[in-house]
């Protein structure tokens, strides 16, 4: 019985304010940079100089479209 092998996702929640909805919520982990508001669903970036605070991510996760770049006409 040996687990050590087995490397489990640990996701990360913290307290914090959200930038995006400015709402006092949870913030789960995505990395150890990112986290993700429960309220909004907006993705964060967390900025570590002397205080943490947390960013809305400008660039979206790979996988993730921005926008439409061409619109059909
Ligand atoms: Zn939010």
């Amino acid at each position: 019985m040996t687990e050590k092998n087995t490397v489990r996702f640990q996701a990360e929640i913290v307290n914090g304010k959200c930038p995006t909805c400015s709402e006092y919520t949870m913030l789960v982990g995505i990395t150890r940079e990112f986290y993700r508001c429960l309220t909004c669903g907006g993705d964060l970036q967390q900025h570590i100089n002397g205080k943490i605070s947390y960013l809305p991510v400008v660039n979206p996760p790979k996988g993730t479209k921005p926008y439409v770049k061409e619109w059909p006409r």
